[in-house]
Formats: C-alpha cells, sequence, structure tokens
C-alpha cells in the first residue's frame, strides 16, 4: 500500500493544484450540483451527452483538495465513456471508499481511482472522494434537486 499511497499524494496535490476540465461547457445536455456538508464541498458536474456516450464532461466548485483532485480525475476518466461504463465505474469506486479499509483494491479495474484507497485511513474524507461522483450520477439521471451526501 505504500506505493498507492505516494502515488495517492501525488495525485492529490498535483490535480488540486491544476485541475482538468475546470470550466463550463457552452453546449451541455445536464448538469448537476452536488454538496458535501461535512466538508463544505460543492461541486457542479456539466455533461454533454451524445446518445449514450459522455462527449464531454467538466466541473466548477470549491471545496477541498480531495474534492476537487477527485473531480478532476472524474472528468479524465469518464470522457469517452458510456453512461454504462461510467455508472459502473462508480459503483466499483463507491464499494472500495465505504468498504473495509483493509480490503484488496482492484487496481486493474479501478485504474487511476485505485489511489483514492489512501482516503479510506480518513473516513470523514470518503464523501470529498465520493461527492463528484454522485453529483455525476444525478446529472446523467438529469435530477433537478441538488444531491447531499448526507
Ligand atoms: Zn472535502
Amino acid at each position: 500500500m505504500s506505493d498507492l499511497r505516494d502515488l495517492y499524494q501525488q495525485v492529490i496535490v498535483e490535480h488540486s493544484r491544476s485541475p482538468r476540465n475546470y470550466r463550463e461547457l457552452n453546449e451541455l445536455s445536464h448538469s448537476a450540483e452536488g454538496y458535501n456538508p461535512l466538508c463544505g464541498d460543492q461541486v457542479r458536474v456539466y455533461l454533454q451527452m451524445q446518445g449514450d456516450r459522455v462527449a464531454d464532461v467538466a466541473f466548477q466548485g470549491s471545496g477541498c483538495a480531495i474534492s476537487k483532485a477527485s473531480a478532476s480525475l472524474m472528468t479524465t476518466i469518464v470522457k469517452g465513456m458510456t453512461r454504462a461504463e461510467a455508472e459502473r465505474l462508480f459503483a466499483r469506486f463507491r464499494t472500495m471508499m465505504t468498504g473495509d479499509r483493509g480490503a484488496e483494491v482492484d487496481e486493474e479495474a479501478l485504474g487511476k481511482l485505485a489511489v483514492f484507497a489512501g482516503v479510506r485511513e480518513f473516513p470523514v474524507r470518503v464523501k470529498c472522494a465520493t461527492l463528484a461522483w454522485h453529483t455525476l450520477q444525478a446529472a446523467l439521471e438529469d435530477r433537478d434537486e441538488p444531491v447531499s451526501t448526507e
């Protein structure tokens, strides 16, 4: 796990300093807003779907480094995925984040998201890491109500 932990630190720092796809989309088909009241994180996710595929995805928001890094990484990963692929990955990610923190991490299935396994050592931070994904899910479902992790 120590390699993952080092990588985790690097990814969080790097993505929170220069978040990817941090913008509004000019053309968008879906968006949703999410809050994590425990930490004060807020995020808005913008989606441009082409049929069943994520043609473009971006986000804006404010919050801690983990929430920002997670949203940033998410946008780089789900772009080009089908809705089903994105939802499957979120389900895996959520299982990893909320499961036993000693549980083995399926790095092959999770790809870069595996670095967030380090967050499991800080249970209050888990919702910071999953917020963007809950918000993405809400956007995919076209929900109007803002989502809250509480
Ligand atoms: Zn946070």
